[in-house]
């Protein structure tokens, strides 16, 4: 089920002028892929994703989901596009709405009208899928902010959706709690799901198939993470890193190790230092 931007452009509301924060972006999210979507401050990654859901709907242009028009007055379809396109936002403690865990997950699905003794499968498939059944019964008051973010997944789950959108759902957490989400987030994308990860961490953009960058609204580079970090001068232009290791590759070719100059990640890396002895 690809959502597709077709020419869309969607402007803020102003007294002044309208704020364009998203400029005539073409662009397909395929089925199954995971893709990762980059760029500065400000640059319409977060407008980018509420319109693909329908949360916002495109001020020109379209963007279709499952061949449906985000733009429908009616809101019955405007539903099924919610519950197929599930969005994970930034703060967890937003998110939570419910004292016991359970009652979290199922409050979706009960929205949607779905029948209780599927709730309770659904709960555990969420939870089992987020590595966080045996949470089922607590509070999520007391979690760490990587599981909160989990508990906020499995809620998105538990409306089996299509796509997953995670909008910097991993910017305020500490480093185990961003790799918790992380490896939900590649456990899902293995099961058939759609993930689309907001990020501005390049460890994580160097994980999907493929990385998307933006800048003021635009989408000025969009390919596998290696032809993006391969092109050290838009990393530096749109305000992008190197992941970590491949900073690493660059720095010791510069101090005289006979290296390649290609892009590695951390195995590879350290394979071609071991090599290279
Ligand atoms: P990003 O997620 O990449 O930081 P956003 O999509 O949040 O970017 O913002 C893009 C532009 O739209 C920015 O200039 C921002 O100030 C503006 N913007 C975002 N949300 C609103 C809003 N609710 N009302 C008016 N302007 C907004
Ligand atoms: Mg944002």
């Amino acid at each position: 089920m690809p959502i597709r931007f077709d020419n869309v452009t969607y402007a803020y509301p102003a007294e002044e002028s309208d704020l364009v924060a998203v400029r005539e972006v073409s662009l397909t999210i395929e089925d199954g892929s995971f893709v990762c979507i980059c760029g500065e401050n400000g640059s319409g990654k977060s407008t980018l994703a509420k319109l693909m859901n329908g949360l916002l709907q495109p001020t020109v242009g379209v963007v279709t989901v499952d061949g449906k028009t985000t733009a429908t007055e009616e809101e019955k379809e405007l539903f099924a596009i919610r519950q197929k396109v599930g969005m994970v936002f930034q703060n967890p403690d937003n998110q939570m709405v419910a004292s016991i865990i359970e009652d979290e997950i199922a409050f979706g699905p009960e929205n949607l009208g779905v029948p209780r003794e599927e709730i309770g499968e659904r709960i555990t498939y969420a939870l089992e899928a987020v590595g966080m059944s045996e949470h089922r019964k607590h509070t999520p008051y007391k979690l760490s902010g990587g599981q909160k973010q989990r508990i906020a997944i499995a809620a998105v789950l538990a409306m089996r959706p299509e796509v997953l959108v995670l909008d910097e759902s991993t910017a305020m957490l500490d480093p185990r709690g961003r790799a918790e989400v992380l490896k939900v987030a590649e456990d899902l994308h293995r099961q058939g799901i759609t993930v689309v990860l907001i990020t501005h961490f390049m460890e994580e953009a160097a994980r999907a198939d493929r990385v998307v960058v933006m800048k003021d609204g635009r989408v000025v580079m969009d390919g596998a993470p290696e032809e993006i970090f391969r092109d050290r001068e838009a990393i530096a232009k749109y305000d992008l890193e190197l992941p970590v290791a491949d900073a690493l590759a660059a720095s010791l070719v510069e101090a005289g190790l006979p290296l390649e100059d290609k892009i590695y990640g951390e195995s590879a890396l350290a394979e071609a230092i071991c090599r290279s002895k």
